[in-house]
């Protein structure tokens, strides 16, 4: 049988190519939530509220009062590879950096209809300026395609409209809004019991609704937060998890100066349920160096340790918070990927897996640790 003839080759159009690119970087809203939050807190916020409509895929608004973005920058903001956290290639690496690509804003302007809203403190007015395909377009037709003068509060809002738009088949596979909005309460209320010492209030509410999902105020702690987000029944039965190794390395370090060979230094701190705790679903929040990350090795090391004294078929609630040299850890570049891999893996989860025997075992003996409502 003879082949039949090759199809044409053809180039696929730019425009296209950035949408498929920019449908990899965010795969559902949640994602979008996840990116903005990480710059708005980059920004020094100490308020972010979250709205959504429809699970965020009608309307995803990200509002704090952060140090805001200047007008001539609010023209390149959303284009692909503009960030003012990344000089050098090697600044990949440094923990400062830690996911900072420039490309996540520009990838939701080729997958939705994204309005800023900014303002700096030295500006007198705001500026609010509406993208395409990561260029500014006019707010309305016939208006410049630049940023316009408005008012406004310091601080930027992030509107992003009909998400996956120019997607059918993505946008049809979202069926559920309200599985779209539990993710994404989820990612926010992550952020809020990591940041949860740092001053930063969180809200996420959906449109039009009178009260908020989440609400922690600014002056509040980590193991409070957890109290508002997940109950009091489980704060009550929380331990202080905390480990660590040559922590005056990492202090010294900082992170940004530290050279790959730097001796194996890391600090743990967070919280964990007791063994007389057990929930039918998992909670595993792990940070490190204060990005929202998974890390296989790490839960499965955590969760084996429950496995010995939890009833089968039940979990634990574990917040684990980990800082480490930055050549230390093994990100993947790519945004969506979220799991991380250590340069010195065998020790570290043998150190965190000791720890959390520890913490539960003195617990059962003596509760040490007994949170205050
Ligand atoms: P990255 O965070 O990797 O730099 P993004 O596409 O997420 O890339 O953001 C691009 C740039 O837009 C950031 O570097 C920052 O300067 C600016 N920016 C985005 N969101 C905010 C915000 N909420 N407040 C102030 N600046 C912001
Ligand atoms: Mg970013």
């Amino acid at each position: 049988a003879g082949a039949a003839r090759p199809p044409q080759i053809h180039k696929l159009e730019e425009h296209v190519v950035n949408r498929i690119a920019a449908g990899e970087v965010v795969q559902r809203p949640a994602n979008a939530v996840k990116e903005m939050l990480e710059n708005s807190l980059d920004a020094g916020s100490k308020s972010i509220t979250v709205t959504c409509k429809e699970g965020g895929m009608k309307l995803l608004e990200i509002k704090d009062d952060g140090h805001g973005i200047r007008k001539d920058d609010m023209r390149i903001v959303c284009e692909r590879f503009t960030t003012s956290k990344l000089q050098r290639f090697e600044d990949l690496t440094t923990i400062s950096t830690f996911g900072f690509r420039g490309e996540a804003l520009a990838s939701i302007t080729h997958v939705a209809r994204v309005t800023i809203t900014s303002k700096t403190r030295d500006s007198p007015c705001a500026y609010r300026a509406r993208y395409h395909d990561g260029k500014v377009i006019p707010l309305r037709p016939g208006d410049p395609a630049e940023p316009r003068p408005c008012a406004g509060n310091q601080g930027t809002t992030i509107s992003v409209e009909d998400l996956f738009y120019n997607m059918d088949t993505r946008r049809r596979a979202f069926k559920s809004a309200a599985e779209q909005y539990a993710l994404i309460l989820d990612v926010v209320t992550r952020y809020a019991i990591h940041y949860g010492d740092s001053g930063v209030s969180f809200t996420c509410k959906r449109h039009g609704s009178a009260s908020a999902d989440l609400h922690t105020p600014a002056q509040s702690s980590s193991l409070a937060n957890i109290r508002v987000a997940y109950g009091a029944a489980l704060a009550r039965e929380l331990l202080e998890l905390k480990a660590e190794q040559a922590p005056e390395l990492l202090d010294k370090a900082i992170f940004d100066g530290a050279p790959a060979d730097a001796p194996f230094s890391f600090r743990a701190r967070g919280f964990v349920s007791n063994a007389n705790y057990s929930t039918k679903r998992a909670v595993f929040i792990l940070f490190i160096n204060h990005r929202l990350v998974d890390s296989t090795s790490i839960r499965r090391t955590l969760e084996s340790v429950y496995s010995s004294v939890l009833p089968k078929g039940t979990h634990a609630f574990i917040y684990l918070a980990l800082s480490m040299p930055a050549p230390h850890l093994d990100v993947n570049v790519h945004p969506t990927k979220q799991e991380v891999h250590f340069l010195h893996e065998e020790a570290l989860l043998e150190r965190l897996r000791k720890a959390l025997e520890d913490t539960l075992g003195s617990a059962n003996r003596s509760r040490t640790f007994y949170s205050q409502s």
